[in-house]
Formats: structure tokens, C-alpha cells, sequence
């Protein structure tokens, strides 16, 4: 089978369970992109911001960050979860993060502000810039 990700062959061996839906990734691939929570607490005058990602930062993930839109079902529970009827939810990619500078100063910050992403951006240095 070819992987999806890289292009490369590789060989699985597939279960009864698989006979339809074989694995589409190289057990590399599957590795880069194995999910590992991180969350970043960044206090801010009133409230906080919780920033929750899903992968580290790295040149493999930003570059497949399409295809790893499925693992946003991830992020999805992770609000829906959260006890905080007071928190603002936003979900945060590269175009949002972009943008932030104009939208920012319209949130409301005397709560808990929850942002969601693949991985993490820095926020600081938007944060001290507006
Ligand atoms: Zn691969």
C-alpha cells in the first residue's frame, strides 16, 4: 500500500476487522501524527486564555494540516466537555492567528477564553502587541 502522507510503500498486514478500510498511513506517519494534547494557560488582565493543541509545532504537521482536519473531532469533545458556561470558544488555525490583531481587542477577556488548534502558535507576542 502506498501512504497517504509520504508516498512511500509500505506493507500491513490487514485483519479481518481492515478488509475494507486498509490503513492508509505508513506506521511513520502514523507516528508524526499520533495526537499529544498540550495546553498553554496565558493570564491576561480579567481572565485567562487556555490554549489547547493538539501536535507540537514542527514542519510535518504544518504541511499536512489539511489532512489532519478529521482529528479536529478531538478538539470538538474537548469544548463540549469543558463545565465553563462563561468561556468563549474559538478554534484557531494559521488564518485566524493571522487576523487576531483585528479581532482581539473586541473579545471579551474578563473570563476564561479558550482557543483550539492543531498546533501551537504563539500567542504572547500577539498578545503584547495589541
Ligand atoms: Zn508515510
Amino acid at each position: 500500500m502506498r501512504c497517504d502522507l509520504c508516498g512511500r510503500f509500505h506493507v500491513h498486514d490487514i485483519s479481518f476487522n481492515e478488509l475494507f478500510e486498509k490503513p492508509a498511513l505508513c506506521p511513520t506517519c502514523e507516528k508524526r501524527i499520533a495526537i499529544e494534547k498540550h495546553m498553554q494557560v496565558i493570564p491576561v488582565s480579567g481572565g485567562t486564555i487556555e490554549y489547547h493543541t493538539l501536535h507540537e509545532n514542527n514542519a510535518f504537521i504544518r504541511s499536512n494540516e489539511l489532512y489532519l482536519d478529521h482529528q479536529y473531532a478531538h478538539l470538538f469533545r474537548m469544548a463540549l466537555n469543558r463545565k465553563n458556561e462563561d468561556a468563549v470558544i474559538l478554534f484557531l488555525n494559521l488564518r485566524e492567528y493571522e487576523t487576531m490583531g483585528r479581532w482581539l481587542p473586541y473579545a471579551n477577556m474578563d473570563s476564561v477564553m479558550m482557543l483550539f488548534g492543531q498546533y501551537p502558535l504563539d500567542l504572547v507576542s500577539k498578545l503584547d502587541n495589541r
